[in-house]
């Protein structure tokens, strides 16, 4: 240490402390690393960095400026002088508070990604880029101000432009924006900075315009008079709210039951603390309809879904963030709403497949809403006619609460299920979707002046261009798929990437002419159905014929008001929808999900019979249930027909414990792809290997299966290989996957994505 001139240290005894003091900082990154990574923080950030905010940081031996999150900020040790420096802060304000950096770090290990790419998913793109934001400032007058006004106050030298601008702030009554201001006085910003600077005027935080988006305020509907099965779910739901705790409620109730109504004055209750509720719906199921429900009853109600632009996901972000909405209701993602105070999740239809993400983070939102009202020690309540069997297990186990509504609302019967055997079907044979007793009952329903549904759960004209020839389907030459028949539009289309071309006129693998459409989507349906009844009113919905913004609202109205008799679709019709004139539903073919290559084929097939079934018998007037089959001893087809959840789930739940499968166990799916078949096939085996040689020990009983070709073994022109580990508990399946993880070395053509408790089998 060199001497001073006046004989002392250089540097003073209180600022060597403070200089050894080093500041360091969390970081991760958009990678799927585990861990974060510690920087020093520069002297100009020490004041200014904080968890939630986003730096720009040098990575790796390039040291490359990567943006990663800063997770933590904490004293560093004497050692930890040689860190890189951070190099840059990108937000003045943190983007997630430390209840969402607590919710995202979970996902990251319990879905076994980094936590970096869990931000990254969790934060809309909208609210990083701040697209729109420059912030609407508006101004408000000051006490001072107004004082001045009322002309008890002198004031000091106010330009004529300045007292314009206070006049004309007075007149509006209300607070304006800056722009609005000027523009209103006819000056320039210079004079309005300078009445901020005499505090005549202050900027305040409005809801901007969002208010009029979130609903109108105070012109909300009465509650219904619940029923006592409605009453006692209720509750069962408020005991936990008004105990501050967290429970899980199953609120198991047979379709028509009236869960809307416990749901919404459930959120009532947690509304009149000042606390927000968030409903998760399927988003399918994001309908008007579903909307009203909720805007009717509450003053505020904020509606996420993912056709939203950028700008107005930001800004839904913002006003959610400001406590501005009572109600979020929102597809999966609506789960990271930034409710500051949360005081209840719903999740409604909680056995549909689409609350499970599947691009990494591969998160299911219902495992993800019971962890953040665990930390929130709120209630989560999931609703369902057939709730996933991973539910039923908990609630069984008395992990969960179960909750029964078995009875419809006004005691209105479910509909007589009946199973049609189409295997000797004359009409069937023939090549006809509408076997005998299906078409006897649809012309039954036409007289009696009765509303059809029927339900096919494949697209197109024909699912399967096939050459008689060889026997080969004819694929999509970029994926592993059997191309479908599109007669309107008189092409060829891939349903897993949408490549589309003319008719083949001969077989790509023997050249004959003999190439042949088997089977029927909708449209061939559509044909079929309006030429056996020409007198009917029928209407197609399905993705290809539903594809304009709005219009699917604008069918169901039709369907609604009357004009037309029979609708036909895909699941698109399948869910949530209420309407009291529906006397038929026909499901065309069940066989379609049942043979399904997946181990949850039954369930599938069982909730959705379940589901279409619901569409029925919800008025005065009563309805039946028609099911085509060629199994009709199914169980679960079996089931469906009683009305059976319970004897399903049991039946069902023997099975996989028999197996050791989910939900008795857990598993992680772990899916290569590359250009290259051979090296991704070999990298896929080569870390099957690895994984195999860590369970050992402790880890004795886990198992890895594969590496095999995926059931689609190329998409879009990707080869792909899986393979699973199995274990007891998720711990394992971490642990196993984690000692290799870290060393994995594989070609840099290869990628790979871990999927923990994979509903998607393909
Ligand atoms: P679920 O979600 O269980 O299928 P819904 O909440 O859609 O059932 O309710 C079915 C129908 O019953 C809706 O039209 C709803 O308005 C009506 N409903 C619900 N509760 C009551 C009640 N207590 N009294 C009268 N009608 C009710
Ligand atoms: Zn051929
Ligand atoms: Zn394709």
């Amino acid at each position: 240490m060199s001497q001073g001139k006046f004989g002392f240290a250089d540097t003073p005894e209180w600022e060597q402390a403070a200089q050894d003091d080093v500041l360091v900082a969390e970081v991760v990154f958009n990678l799927p690393l585990e861990k974060p990574y510690t920087y020093a923080v520069p002297e100009g950030l020490r004041d200014l960095l904080r968890p939630g905010q986003r730096v720009r940081a040098p990575l790796g031996r390039s040291n490359r400026l990567v943006t990663g999150y800063c997770v933590g900020v904490a004293p560093g040790e004497r050692g930890q002088r040689s860190l890189k420096e951070l190099e840059s802060l990108l937000d003045r304000d943190p983007l997630v508070d430390d209840a969402m950096l607590s919710l995202t770090r979970w996902i990251g290990e319990r879905y076994l990604c980094g936590w970096g790419q869990v931000l990254d998913s969790v934060i809309p793109a909208g609210v990083r880029n701040k697209s729109g934001t420059r912030e609407v400032q508006y101004f408000q007058l000051s006490e001072q101000a107004l004082a001045l006004l009322a002309g008890q106050e002198a004031g000091g030298r106010l330009s004529s432009q300045q007292r314009a601008l206070l006049q004309s702030l007075q007149q509006s009554g209300q607070p304006m924006t800056a722009a609005d201001l000027c523009a209103a006085v006819g000056c320039g910003p210079a004079s309005l900075s300078g009445l901020r600077r005499k505090g005549l005027v202050v900027p305040m935080k409005l809801r901007s315009e969002l208010d009029a988006e979130a609903g109108p305020l105070g012109q909300t509907e009465a509650d219904l008079q619940m029923n006592d099965q409605q009453q006692q779910a209720l509750e069962a739901i408020l005991k936990p709210i008004r105990e501050a705790r967290h429970e899980t409620l199953l609120l198991h109730g047979v379709t028509g039951s009236g869960k809307t109504e416990v749901y919404i004055q459930a959120i009532r209750e947690v509304v009149s603390y000042g606390r927000q509720a968030i409903v998760l719906v399927p988003e399918i199921s994001l309908t008007p309809q579903t909307i009203r429900r909720f805007r009717s009853r509450f003053g505020s109600v904020a509606v996420l879904h993912s056709h939203m632009s950028d700008t107005e996901r930001h800004r839904q972000w913002q006003n959610i963030a400001a406590g501005g909405v009572q109600v979020v209701v929102g597809a999966r993602s609506a789960v990271f709403a930034p409710v500051p105070h949360p005081g209840l999740i719903v999740i409604d239809e909680e056995h549909e497949p689409s609350f499970k993400q599947d691009s990494t983070p591969r998160y299911h939102a219902r495992e993800v809403a019971r962890r953040r009202c665990e930390e929130a020690r709120v209630p989560l309540v999931l609703g369902s006619a057939t709730p996933t069997l991973e539910s039923w297990l908990r609630a069984a186990r008395r992990q969960d609460r179960l909750v029964s509504m078995p009875q419809r609302v006004a005691d209105r019967p479910l509909p007589p299920v009946l199973i049609v055997d189409v295997r000797t079907d004359p009409r069937i044979s023939r090549g006809s979707s509408i076997g005998r007793a299906l078409h006897q009952s649809i012309s039954r329903a036409l007289q009696e002046r009765g509303q059809t549904i029927l339900f096919l759960n494949l697209r197109g004209y024909s699912p399967v261009v096939w050459c008689r020839s060889c026997g080969t389907g004819v694929k999509c030459p970029a994926c592993d798929i059997t191309l479908t028949w599109h007669r309107d539009r008189q092409a060829v289309v891939c349903h897993s990437c949408g490549w589309t071309s003319d008719p083949p006129l001969a077989c790509p693998a023997c050249q004959s002419a003999a190439v042949r459409y088997l089977g029927a989507g909708t449209q061939k349906l559509d044909e079929e159905v309006s030429g056996l009844f020409p007198q009917a009113r029928v209407l197609r919905m399905d993705s290809d014929s539903m594809n304009k913004p709005g219009s699917h609202d604008e069918a169901l109205g039709r369907f609604r008001r009357g004009e037309v008799d029979i609708l036909l679709g895909t699941q698109m019709i399948a869910k949530g929808l209420d309407f009291p004139n529906v006397t038929l539903v026909g499901v065309v073919d069940a066989d379609t999900m049942l043979r399904q290559p997946d181990m949850r084929a039954a369930e599938r097939t069982f909730q959705l019979i379940a589901q279409v079934a619901g569409r029925t018998g919800r008025g005065e007037r009563s309805g039946r249930v028609l099911v085509q089959t060629t199994c009709p001893d199914d169980p679960a087809v079996r089931f469906a027909a009683k009305h059976d959840y319970i004897g399903f789930a049991g039946h069902e739940l023997a099975e996989r414990r028999d197996t050791q499968a989910p939900p008795f166990s857990c598993a992680a799916r772990v899916i290569f792809r590359g250009l290259d078949e051979r090296r991704t096939r070999e990298a896929a085996i080569a870390v099957a290997e690895r994984l195999r040689a860590a369970c050992r020990g402790e880890l004795q009983s886990v198992r890895v299966l594969g590496a095999a070709p995926a059931p689609i073994v190329r998409l879009r022109n990707f080869w792909r290989f899986h393979l699973q580990i199995c274990a007891a508990t998720v711990e394992q399946v971490r642990a196993v996957w984690q000692a290799v993880e870290r060393t994995l070395e594989l070609p840099e053509d290869v990628e790979f994505a871990v999927d923990v408790d994979p509903i998607n089998s393909r």
